[in-house]
């Protein structure tokens, strides 16, 4: 696959909005941060590692403030849309006014700020004189520790412990080669994407046969994927196929691109290819199947609908005979994809929309009329009397939550279960309160909490029926479809399994939590247990305690 042609769209005049950077700024060399020289008849860029260092920091930086109007105005078209649900509505309003509170620049627009990825281009004549990837993971890691980000990485010490990294590193670094005469020789570009667990766990790969190959097959296939796909990645989503490929990994890097939006000015196939045998090529025509095939899944935007995603990519590409690579993947609500070149004439970086503040006025109406018709829900209170009062109300219905919630998560729950298998009883913080699967943003100076928003709740599903059988997760606050086994769960013992909004955690940080203290595994860092209380909590009942589940 030749990155710098399949790129190279990307960079053309006018298909993206640009800013310049100040390249100057940490640069050390005596030549300039970036120079042109003429040498052997050739011009030389060469380019101090500190614009490097600097590139990656703003880039990682603003994606996670700040996003691409074109996204923006995709939510704001749900709000409109005459066969969006009221329950897509006030997602989509919901993650407008987030965007609203994070492009502030305080709290990020999500708790999982994301694995850094940098995917590389370096023209043959361009000069750095250093180690790249050290200098772009020196700005990864200064963003992350600047912006009130999340550090999310976990290292092996043995083969079943882990330790934070405290940095956000490692990064991805993917570097390659434009040559002389290619797209982009002279430049050096990029592509930045800040990709959170919950959308990368939604990347799934097949190795099927030609058999998929006519259209009843191909569209019977990709229904039953798509509505597999659930909402863990916090839809609505921006979805990609890919179908060939001349391997797993050649078929997988290419849904990496789609997903960012990098592949979006290929040729059309439905316009008609030629089997040239380097082609990548969209197709228009299933795209619009792919759209049609989502907003049939009834999933919609996290909680019953039509809005599942905002936008499809289908990606053709050969194969060898004998292969069907098929890969689907999304970006998330948070879609934190930046482009960004040095070139002669400076250091540019993809500029966003710092205005989603204007669409407040459509946003707000919409959340305002929802929490009207909503069911308040007091959390101070035993646990008993908490489900007696949501088990007056279906699936689907808005709730808002006030009092406490204790927070733990992965590692947590994994300790508690460690307890419990030796015969402890669960910590009494467990029992008496709702859980809300979730671990913060680091916490800006002066606020409550960092951006907060709910973990994808079935990586806990393995932990449920274990724990309601010790009087704990009666109440339980996630994001996320959950597994049969969950539902029976709640049907058994009485409980419930809530979702509150993925992707809006700077709002809930912002607007929702009134406090919190650490109660227990403060070495956990981020994972440690917490005490939080919160106010009027936007949260849907997703499974109720009679069996009922909205994504059944
Ligand atoms: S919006 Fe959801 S899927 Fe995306 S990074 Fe945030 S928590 Fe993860």
């Amino acid at each position: 696959m030749n990155l710098s042609r399949l790129l190279d769209p990307c960079f053309t005049p006018g298909a993206a909005a640009f800013r310049r950077i100040d390249p100057a700024a940490g640069s050390s060399r005596s030549w300039g941060p970036i120079a042109v020289e003429h040498c052997a008849g050739r011009i030389v860029l060469r380019i101090d590692p500190a614009v490097l260092v600097q590139l990656a920091f703003e880039a990682f930086r603003d994606v996670n403030f700040l996003f691409r109007s074109a996204h923006l105005e995709q939510w704001a078209a749900i709000l409109d849309e005459p066969g969006s649900s009221a329950n897509d509505r006030f997602v989509a309003a919901a993650l407008l006014k987030n965007a609203a509170i994070s492009a502030e620049g305080v709290f990020p627009s999500c708790q999982d700020t994301g694995t850094a990825i940098v995917i590389g281009i370096k023209g043959e004549d361009v000069r750095t004189g250093g180690d790249d990837e050290r200098a772009l993971c020196d700005g990864v890691a200064r963003a992350y520790a600047e912006c009130n980000l999340r550090f999310s990485q976990v290292a092996p010490s043995s083969m079943f412990e882990e330790a934070n990294t405290r940095t956000n590193l490692p990064a991805q670094v993917d570097l390659a080669a434009a040559p002389s005469g290619a797209p982009g020789a002279g430049e050096y570009r990029f592509l930045f994407i800040a990709k959170g667990g919950g959308s990368a766990n939604k990347t799934f790969f097949f190795q099927e046969t030609a058999a998929l190959l006519n259209e009843r097959a191909l569209e019977a296939f990709l229904r039953e994927k798509i509505r597999s796909i659930g909402t863990a990645g916090c839809p609505p989503y921006h979805l990609a196929v890919v179908i060939g490929g001349t391997s797993a990994e050649a078929n997988l890097k290419a849904l990496k691109l789609a997903t960012a939006g990098a592949l979006d000015r290929l040729p059309d196939l439905a316009a008609g290819g030629t089997a040239d045998p380097d082609a990548v090529l969209r197709d228009s025509g299933w795209e619009r199947r792919v759209l049609d095939l989502a907003r049939d899944s009834g999933i919609g935007a996290q909680f019953g609908g039509s809005a599942l995603a905002l936008d499809a990519r289908v990606i053709r590409m050969a194969r060898h005979a004998a292969s069907l690579p098929i890969s689907i993947g999304v970006s998330c609500s948070a879609h934190r994809n930046s482009l960004a070149r040095i070139a002669p004439d400076g250091a540019w970086l993809e500029d966003f929309d710092r205005r989603p503040v204007r669409f407040l006025e459509r946003a707000l109406p919409v959340l305002e009329k929802a929490g009207q018709g909503a069911v308040r829900i007091r959390l101070d209170r035993p646990i008993r009397e908490i489900c007696r009062a949501l088990s007056a109300h279906p699936v689907g219905a808005l709730v808002l939550l006030s009092g406490p919630l204790v927070v733990a998560r992965d590692a947590a729950h994994a300790r508690l279960a460690c307890k419990l298998a030796e015969g402890a009883p669960l910590p009494s913080y467990f029992t008496e309160c709702p859980v809300y699967y979730a671990g913060p943003a680091n916490t800006p100076k002066g606020r409550v909490i960092g951006s907060f928003g709910p973990t994808t709740a079935q990586r806990m599903d393995g932990y449920v029926r274990s724990f309601m059988t010790a009087g704990g997760s009666l109440v339980m606050l996630a994001k996320g479809n959950r597994s049969a086994q969950v539902t029976e769960a709640c049907r058994e013992f009485g409980g419930f399994s809530l979702g509150t909004i993925g992707g809006a955690a700077a709002l809930i940080a912002r607007d929702h939590i009134v406090s919190e203290r650490v109660v227990d595994f403060a070495d956990l860092g981020f994972e440690a247990v917490r005490r939080i209380e919160v106010r009027d909590l936007p949260a849907f009942i997703v499974i109720d305690d009679k069996g009922n589940s909205l994504y059944a």
